[in-house]
């Protein structure tokens, strides 16, 4: 038996830090969606060992693989003495500010709750999660949600307005830990206006959304690295009605509200970086 698990990339329409906790880890409050680039985890019953073979040289194989470590902390909890044989194909730039590596731990955690029988629930799977890493809550639902807390509230929000997205991830490695460490409380954010965010979806409005989107990690990443800047005025100047990093980068997003201006915009940005890819989120109306 093999179950294939599709474990989407997450972009965030609104990312806001409120505060540090005194573990150091930071408290978020951030709307987040799901889009159709995605990994592929497949995974198959193993006598004891827990193993991960990937189809790209940028993602190590062994306990640092956050797919690996969210086998093992789900077999530690379930008492089992069962093993997995787990292949991932990315699809997902690494590195990027979308979550690949997240996504992929929580397919592990849906994929296995499957195959060794546990039928645990969605939220105990998203508490197992966040013992890997404070996305994986989030990519264990892969829907529009509110993510607050550590990662580990997600309250799933109704569809969104329809839109299209072009991702540019340029050819630079930004490391996650290194940028969160940095965020300085005492520096004023950058602050989105997540219950505008929120107000746009419930609503359905595209314009109502967009005007309250923001990222207040954006400024911290693109003081290293000039390049993010560059590429949000040159998704502006194409047509994207917005655009923003997402995450800690270095992937930058535009939205449009048509087929037609996403396409040019995609276009016009292939002149400019590699890696661009034109996706729609997966729960729209
Ligand atoms: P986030 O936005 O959640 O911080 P990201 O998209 O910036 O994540 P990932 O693609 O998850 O970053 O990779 C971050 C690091 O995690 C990489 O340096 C990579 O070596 C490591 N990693 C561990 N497991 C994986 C995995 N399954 N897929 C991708 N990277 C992984």
């Amino acid at each position: 038996m093999e179950i294939t698990q599709k474990a989407p990339a997450k972009i965030n329409l609104s990312l806001d830090a409120l505060y540090r906790h005194g573990d150091g880890e930071h408290e978020w409050r951030m709307v987040m969606t799901s889009v159709d680039l995605a990994d592929y985890v497949s995974i198959r019953p193993s006598a004891r060992k827990i193993s991960v073979r990937t189809d790209s040289g940028f993602v190590p194989e062994d306990a640092r693989n956050l797919a690996f470590q969210a086998a093992r902390i789900l077999r530690q909890e379930a008492g089992i003495n069962a093993g997995a044989s787990i292949y991932i194909e990315k699809h997902i730039p690494v590195a990027a500010g979308l979550g690949g590596g997240s996504a992929d731990a929580a397919a592990v955690l849906r994929g296995l709750n499957e195959l060794w029988g546990l039928n645990y629930s969605r939220e105990r799977l998203a508490a197992i999660g966040l013992r890997v890493d404070s996305d994986v809550p989030y990519c264990v639902y892969s829907q529009t949600a509110l993510v607050t807390g550590r990662g580990e509230r997600v309250q799933p929000l109704g569809t969104l307005p329809n839109f299209w997205v072009v991702l540019v991830k340029p050819a630079i490695s930004v490391t996650t830990a290194r940028i969160l460490s940095m965020v300085d409380y005492q520096d004023t954010l950058p602050r989105p206006d997540t219950n505008r965010v929120l107000s746009g979806i419930e609503q359905c409005n595209f314009d109502l959304m967009i005007s309250g989107m923001g990222n207040a990690l954006e400024a911290v990443t693109a003081a290293r690295f000039p390049v993010i800047e560059e590429l949000q005025q040159r998704l502006i100047k194409y047509g994207a009605s917005v655009a923003q990093m997402s995450g800690t980068g270095p992937t930058v997003f535009g939205l449009c509200p048509t087929r037609s201006r996403a396409e040019r915009v995609y276009n016009s940005m292939r002149g400019f970086c590699k890696e661009v890819y034109l996706v729609r989120p997966l729960n729209m109306g």
